[in-house]
């Protein structure tokens, strides 16, 4: 079984779209995903957002999974190995948002400094 990547590569790769693609149009891609996400949520207050989801999750879990292909798509056009990336980053942000000062606040990281 293919993974994500492997998916997303072969989708486009049977479509002949690499040669659409740049860093610049994928990550404008990526951002007008992400805003396909955020308009679920405008305008509805935390209750409402609980009504909106009972009927329109999957609709939801769609826009991130187009938020994925494209956060994907470039990952593998930049040739950076996500999961490398995501174990540094995650790293940094354990350090930059230790435990026993963060825990529980909503501070930037430059309060914890
Ligand atoms: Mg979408």
């Amino acid at each position: 079984m293919d993974t994500e990547l492997q998916r997303v590569i072969r989708f486009i790769e049977e479509r002949d779209w690499s040669q659409f693609h740049n860093p610049k149009d994928l990550a404008i891609s990526l951002s007008l995903e992400a805003a396909e996400l955020l308009e679920h949520f405008q305008w509805k207050n935390q209750s409402e957002i609980d009504t909106y989801l009972q009927e329109h999750k999957a609709d939801v879990a769609e826009e991130l999974v187009d938020v994925l292909y494209w956060v994907l798509l470039i990952s593998h056009y930049l040739k950076i190995d996500l999961p490398e990336a995501f174990d540094h980053k995650m790293t940094k942000n354990e350090a930059k948002y230790p435990v026993d000062k963060a825990k529980g606040k909503h501070d930037k990281y430059t309060a914890y400094e």
